[in-house]
């Protein structure tokens, strides 16, 4: 039975996943989305005609109606067939010895299979197509947040083996768990330090400060702005934020939705191009599900390339050495014509 186990010290959680034992073990190296490859691969399971292969769909985009688990599809999410969690298994903790807390894996995991085409990049999607993705993100964040257990959805993107990608076919994956994970928990904590002492927004500030100062701004628009954030962990980290005040992704119009399409597209098109198609990962920091951040949280977008790899000092101490200076990098992306 997955389970997962809390350290008595640091009260994080760690998810013991033991049906991930079943994947099969020596994975071939894939390089997501190269865009060189064959735009449809018969034995890939988030292939057109390959529907019966994964769970049922639990949200589809379809230009014409069609049945659901079938092709003809632009966009489609289905629960994660390697789950590590499940709803079904009720969240009860059990605390009886404090070393010992665990509960069952009580949650959720889906992937977004971004689109049909089985090699193309996320990076060269019509901006329509990013757009669906980024509505696809809201939608599942508002159904799976109903579930009275959830307190968090995250969503997120490995991009490319060495980010944690194991299937070529670009998808990206959602996960709700019953507990607010501690990234996201040290950012409401910050953000509500701040609010006590300055009674402003930290993240309204830093876009504030991001726009007079000028250097570490990658691209923008009139809603959402792309910058290098100033204490960046590694080289070409890259952070997308509404220019207005909003403590969570779901809260979205569809003309934001639109919006933060033409700077999602523009910022992975600039790393693709770049940095010669990087495997990455991004994620989307948004409020817990269940707390009331409204006035000092603000939510984002986290793109990280993995250009180093995460060694004993970073792992032993939770610090970053980054290689590259900011402000370079943010002024490398931001002439890379798009
Ligand atoms: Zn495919
Ligand atoms: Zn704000
Ligand atoms: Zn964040």
């Amino acid at each position: 039975m997955p389970e997962m186990r809390r350290n008595p010290i640091t009260g994080d959680w760690t998810i013991i996943a033991t049906e991930r034992a079943k994947r099969p073990h020596k994975q071939p190296m894939v390089n997501t989305g190269s865009s060189d490859g064959e735009d449809y691969s018969p034995d890939c399971f988030f292939c057109y005609g390959n529907e019966h292969t994964t769970p049922h769909e639990v949200l589809a985009y379809r230009e014409k109606p069609g049945t659901p688990d079938s092709s003809g599809w632009t966009l489609r999410v289905v629960t994660n067939k390697f789950s590590a969690l499940n709803l079904d298994d009720e969240f009860c903790i059990d605390n009886d010895n404090p070393l010992k807390t665990c509960c069952y894996a009580h949650g959720k995991a889906e992937v977004v299979i971004e689109s049909p085409h089985h090699s193309l990049n996320t990076a060269l999607f019509p901006q329509q197509q990013i757009e669906l993705l980024l509505k696809a993100y809201k939608q599942r964040y508002i159904t799976l947040a109903r579930e009275a257990s959830i307190r968090y959805v995250t969503m997120f993107k490995n991009n490319g083996t060495p980010a944690g990608a194991s299937l070529s076919h670009p998808h990206s994956q959602i996960i709700a768990t019953p507990v607010v994970p501690p990234v996201i928990q040290a950012e409401i904590d910050g953000a509500g330090e701040y609010y006590k002492k300055n009674k402003r927004c930290v993240y309204c500030d830093m876009v504030k400060n991001e726009l007079d100062d000028k250097t570490r701004i990658i691209y923008e628009n009139d809603e959402f702005l792309s910058f290098a954030p100033y204490a960046s962990r590694s080289p070409f980290e890259t952070w997308v934020m509404p220019k207005f005040h909003s403590d969570s992704y779901h809260k979205l119009t569809e003309g934001q939705l639109k919006s933060l399409a033409e700077v999602w597209k523009a910022v992975l098109y600039k790393i693709y191009k770049g940095l010669d198609n990087p495997p990455y990962n991004y994620f989307i920091h948004t409020s817990p599900t269940r707390e009331s951040t409204d006035n000092f949280y603000h939510w984002h977008m986290e793109l990280i390339p993995k250009m180093t790899i995460m060694a004993g000092f970073e792992l032993g101490t939770g610090m970053y050495i980054n290689i590259a200076i900011p402000e370079q990098s943010a002024e490398f992306l931001r002439e890379i014509k798009y």
